[in-house]
């Protein structure tokens, strides 16, 4: 069983490469944003507080997020490992994962994370918020109050598993495909 965190700041393709790293791998993708959203679409009480926070690209407070993906992860028993996208983005969201995980006799296999600068995510999102109907990527402040939190508050965790020799990093720069390669040649060694 192979557990998978992705990284990236907005907008570096995490969402896009799940895609096929499920596929290929048989992972179980779970995306808080995506879930999230679904729960705002679905106008549910979790829906309507996280839509408070990702409205102004503010994180989504760690308990709320933490009982989440918990539930999530408990809904899909069978699965053979999870390829997780947007969480852990906190250092307290990655002790819970790793104190639930072992609680299943599991681990976080590694993290990768996708690089890219942030000047050309920045202009990807603009682009992407065109078509995408999110209002966090519509308007370039917002944009770059998301980028503060990540720095601020998801960078840390590189260190936190580079410290358990558990993290790697990809150059996100290029085509989907040549990122998927990438990808693949790090989890294909673990
Ligand atoms: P994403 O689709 O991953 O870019 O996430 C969109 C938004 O959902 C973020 O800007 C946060 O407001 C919220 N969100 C997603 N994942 C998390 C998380 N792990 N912790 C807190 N907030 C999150």
């Amino acid at each position: 069983m192979i557990n998978i965190v992705l990284f990236g700041k907005p907008g570096a393709g995490k969402g896009t490469q799940a895609e096929f790293l499920k596929e290929k791998y048989n992972l179980t993708h779970l995306s808080t944003g995506d879930i999230f959203r679904f729960n705002i679409k679905n106008n549910t009480e979790l829906g309507k507080l996280a839509k408070t926070y990702m409205d102004k690209g503010d994180l989504v407070p760690d308990e709320v997020t933490i009982k989440m993906l918990q539930s999530e992860v408990d809904k899909n028993p069978h699965s053979a490992g999870f390829l997780f996208d947007g969480f852990p983005r906190t250092l307290a969201q990655a002790a819970a994962l790793d104190v639930f995980l072992e609680s299943k006799g599991q681990e976080v296999t590694a993290t990768v994370g996708i690089e890219a600068n942030d000047e050309i995510l920045i202009q990807r999102l603009l682009e992407r918020g065109k078509t995408s109907g999110r209002p966090d990527d519509q308007d370039e402040e917002k944009i770059r109050n998301r980028y503060q939190e990540y720095n601020e508050k998801t960078a840390p965790l590189m260190n936190y598993y580079k410290q358990q020799g558990k993290f790697f990093e990809v150059d996100g720069i290029g085509t989907i495909l040549e990122v998927t390669q990438r990808l693949s040649s790090v989890i294909d060694k673990l």
